[in-house]
Order: C-alpha cells, then sequence, then structure tokens
C-alpha cells in the first residue's frame, strides 16, 4: 500500500474510532459539499460545489439472517460492543439469527464491531481490514452487516471486483475509479443523510470485496485517481456502467429503468468487439420457457396456454428490448423482459446476457440471439479495455461513454 493510501487508511481509522467512541449508527458525510446532481432526484439541485474532503461511505454487506464463518490473517478476531470488547480465536463459526447474533460460543443482542486483532478479516468472500459492524434490525428480522470506510477505500474494493488488474490497462482502471466514485457519491446525495448504510456492497450497487489483498495496479488507478469526479453543467449524475455493450450502448432514454440524463446518450463501442459477449445466442427449450411464464403469471389472473409465438416489443435504437408479447392458445400478454431474464436464470440457468436480443422459434423452443451483457447504459467496460489497448486514455474513455463530463478533484 503506498503511504498516501496508508495515510488515507489511518485518517479512516480515527474517524471510525470517533463513531465507536460516540455510538454514531449513521455514516459522517457532513465535512463535504457535494455537486447538485440530475436524473432521478433531480428536483434537488444545486451548484454549491466546492473541494472537500473524502467522505466517509456505509456499505451494507449482508441483511437478515445468515450464518458462515470468520477468518483472520493472525488467528484472533477483536469483538467491541458499548461497554465492551473481547477477543477471540478464529476461524470461528457466526450466525446472525432474528434478534441475536452467535459467534463461537458467545452471543449479542445489541450492535457489535468486528475485526482482525493485527491483519485481515475474511468473511464470505470478502477481505477487510477494517472494523464491520452488525447492527440489529429495529423489527427483530436479524441483522444488518456494514462496512464504513473512506469513499477512496471503498473504490479499491470496487475498482478490484469490477475489472481484473491483469487483464485491464491502467487506463481502464483509472477510467472504472471515476466513474465508480461519481456513482457512488449520487448514490450517497440520492438516498440523503441519516440512514443506516449507503450503498449496497454488490452489483445492486456496485461490486465490492474488501479492501484487503488489492492489486497494485488497482491501487494505483485509485490513487492516481483521486477525488476525482465526473460532472455533467456542474452536478453529479448516476454514471451508469456494465460489462460489454455489443457494439452500441443504450441511452438513459431508451433504458426505460431509469430517467433520461443527456450525457447517457446511445453511443457507438467497437472497444468491446473481442468479448466472448459481444454476440451470444441462448436456446431455451419450450418446456423452460413455460414454465419461467407461468411463474410470472401468478397471482396475475393469467392462465397460460400453449405458446405460439414470442415477439419483441418496443427495441430501442441500440437493440434492447423491453417487452416481450407472448401469444398462446388462450391469449397474449406482454412480459418486462428485465424480469423474465431473471426467472429464466433462477428456475434453470438459463442465462440470457443483456435484454439486447431478437428471439426466433428453433426445433425444441426458441432461440434468443443477443449483444452485449448487462444493461448497457454508460460506459462499457471491457469497451475501456479495448481503447485503453489501444492507447486511450481515461479522460478520452470517459467523454466517449458519457459525452459533454468534465472531470472535477472534489478533494
Ligand atoms: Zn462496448
Amino acid at each position: 500500500m503506498s503511504r498516501a493510501l496508508t495515510a488515507v487508511a489511518g485518517i479512516s481509522l480515527l474517524i471510525l474510532l470517533l463513531i465507536l467512541l460516540v455510538g454514531s449508527s449513521g455514516p459522517v458525510t457532513d465535512r463535504w459539499v457535494a455537486a447538485g446532481f440530475v436524473g432521478e432526484t433531480a428536483g434537488l439541485r444545486s451548484t454549491d460545489l466546492r473541494p472537500a474532503v473524502a467522505p466517509l461511505i456505509g456499505i451494507l454487506l449482508n441483511e437478515g439472517q445468515y450464518g458462515g464463518s470468520a477468518t483472520s490473517s493472525d488467528g484472533r478476531l477483536q469483538i467491541k460492543w458499548l461497554g465492551g470488547e473481547t477477543t477471540i480465536e478464529a476461524p470461528v463459526e457466526w450466525m446472525a439469527a432474528a434478534d441475536v447474533i452467535h459467534i463461537g460460543d458467545r452471543q449479542w443482542k445489541q450492535k457489535i464491531w468486528i475485526r482482525s486483532l493485527s491483519g485481515e478479516m475474511q468473511i464470505a468472500d470478502r477481505y477487510h481490514e477494517g472494523w464491520v459492524e452488525w447492527i440489529p434490525e429495529s423489527d427483530g428480522s436479524g441483522w444488518q452487516m456494514i462496512e464504513r470506510l473512506s469513499i477512496e477505500r471503498y473504490l479499491l474494493g470496487v475498482v478490484s471486483r469490477e475489472m481484473s488488474a491483469s487483464s485491464f490497462p491502467a487506463a481502464a482502471l483509472r477510467a472504472q475509479a471515476i466513474a465508480a466514485r461519481s456513482y457512488a457519491l449520487f448514490q450517497m446525495e440520492a438516498r440523503g443523510r441519516g440512514r443506516s448504510y449507503d450503498l449496497r456492497g454488490d452489483t445492486r450497487s456496485q461490486a465490492y470485496g474488501g479492501t484487503a489483498r488489492v492489486p497494485k495496479p488497482v491501487l494505483d488507478a485509485v490513487e492516481q485517481t483521486r477525488g476525482q469526479i465526473l460532472l455533467w453543467q456542474e452536478k453529479l449524475f448516476e454514471s451508469f456502467y456494465h460489462s460489454t455493450c455489443g457494439g452500441q450502448t443504450c441511452s438513459a432514454a431508451e433504458s426505460y429503468f431509469i430517467r433520461d440524463v443527456p450525457t447517457m446518450p446511445s453511443v457507438r463501442c467497437d472497444g468491446c468487439q473481442g468479448s466472448r459477449f459481444f454476440r451470444w445466442s441462448e436456446p431455451v427449450p419450450r418446456p423452460h420457457l413455460a414454465d419461467s411464464l407461468a411463474y410470472l403469471c401468478q397471482g396475475t389472473g393469467i392462465h397460460l396456454g400453449e405458446i405460439s409465438t414470442v415477439t419483441a416489443v418496443g427495441a430501442a435504437r441500440s437493440g434492447h428490448v423491453p417487452y416481450l408479447r407472448i401469444d398462446h392458445t388462450l391469449g397474449s400478454f406482454e412480459v418486462d423482459s428485465k424480469r423474465l431474464r431473471t426467472i429464466l436464470r433462477s428456475r434453470g440457468d438459463h442465462r440470457l446476457r443483456s435484454t439486447n436480443f431478437v428471439v426466433e422459434p428453433s426445433s425444441s423452443g426458441f432461440l434468443f440471439s443477443g449483444r452485449g451483457w448487462g444493461h448497457g447504459i454508460g460506459m462499457c467496460q471491457v469497451g475501456a479495455q479495448g481503447y485503453a489497448r489501444r492507447g486511450a486514455n481515461e479522460i478520452w474513455i470517459l467523454q466517449h461513454y458519457y459525452p459533454g463530463v468534465e472531470i472535477r478533484s472534489l478533494w
């Protein structure tokens, strides 16, 4: 870890210790002033944009009732709660039940903090250097597992999960760091203060793997872009990104799930042509499609007959299909293609990598032929990799996918 990042870690630890001392449950974000932002919360605009310090951010790692094991690189875990602390040997099994959390042979009913005594702690597939909190839900339904840290350290765990440091050039990693920093800031502002966490530590917000074991190229990318964010007309925006666009990104306007943001139009991309998901096809057997559609029809009053045709409805310029019309022997209806994509995977492991597809009948059912992986909006990560390999820097990459943006250092 570089000296600067070590300093950031030290400052974060001090702030975290202050939180522990006062028993605060919310992230400390008062010491920075963000830009206004556009998009889903366009009513809350402000042009008051001043340099500040990196904010603390709260990441939800898990919630509800769940269990697992915790390991520590030094074989010991430190546990604190208001009024006490202890050190136990690791690895140890733990279980977050309805209103009690068990760790080894101990149990708590109040908020606790846990960390490796002097090294790194592994819980599930994440590696943590600092404290992780377990907070009981007020309704006794389980526990929120949250890590609070500087946004700069958080980004180490995001960039290393969103891109492979071994195959993505430095410029692509820097573009990812700036886009992810901007996305996180937007989410923090849009969600507002006073919540127990700001973002989820998975792809519902951004993938996050903890701050330990971060490859050197990722440490460099985050450090070299420290404080840099994307602004469009002096405002933050929800800087979406995705794996592979398949040749043309999907505009925010066409996305049919976020509001239009002019700086996320549909742009051509030839950076991702080498991806194995640039084009894909997925045969879906008729019984499996029928099973998935029947599942989606539950509670709707629709009785599914024999499927006759499946037709894409309202395809965007980029090719993304919002709805599919299902004609069957008892009638017809339209289904949300994103929802169908999720159900096809969960009920039979048929993967439509994106909603950018055409569908046609085949001998055994239906053949989905598509492009790209993900929602297709904003920066194409594999495209960024391709352009960086050809020599593009992070500014070119970001301005290609987010035309009109300015990159500004906030801290
Ligand atoms: Zn692309």
